[in-house]
């Protein structure tokens, strides 16, 4: 069984990457999902326990603010730019959302898993956040 001691301390912004990419924060091979956000239990690559990096609605939040803000924007210019009539508001706004949702959140998710390994870990006493 591997431990973090044979992987590469990563910096902040490494962590960010690897886990926008979906990869395991430990080895940066293995995928940390076995769904589109189901997370795996364990790294198939180094055996990491991903099974107790909850992140609850960790990701949800920063893409509800970013999608948020994007899609109010281009509807308020679409609105002001053309006056469509409000059907079409509906037709092009609700599949973008969906679209782009379906988009950002497993890597927003998978940021929060390698940030959490990083700065709350669930399996080791001395982290904050462990048991
Ligand atoms: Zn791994």
């Amino acid at each position: 069984m591997s431990s973090d001691h044979d992987f590469p301390t990563r910096s902040t912004g490494q962590l960010i990457s690897i886990g926008l990419r979906g990869k395991c924060p430990r080895c940066a091979i293995g995928s940390t999902f076995s769904g589109y956000l189901k997370v795996a239990e364990r790294c198939p690559v180094c055996d990491l326990g991903l099974e107790g990096h909850d992140t609850g609605d960790g990701a949800v939040v920063p893409a509800m603010l970013l999608l948020g803000s994007l899609i109010v924007g281009m509807a308020a210019y679409v609105e002001f730019t053309y006056e469509p009539p409000l059907w079409v508001h509906g037709v092009v706004w609700a599949p973008t959302i969906f679209a782009l949702t379906m988009m950002i959140l497993q890597p927003l998710k998978g940021m929060s898993i390698a940030l959490q390994y990083r700065y709350r870990s669930t399996e080791e006493a001395g982290k904050p956040g462990g048991h």
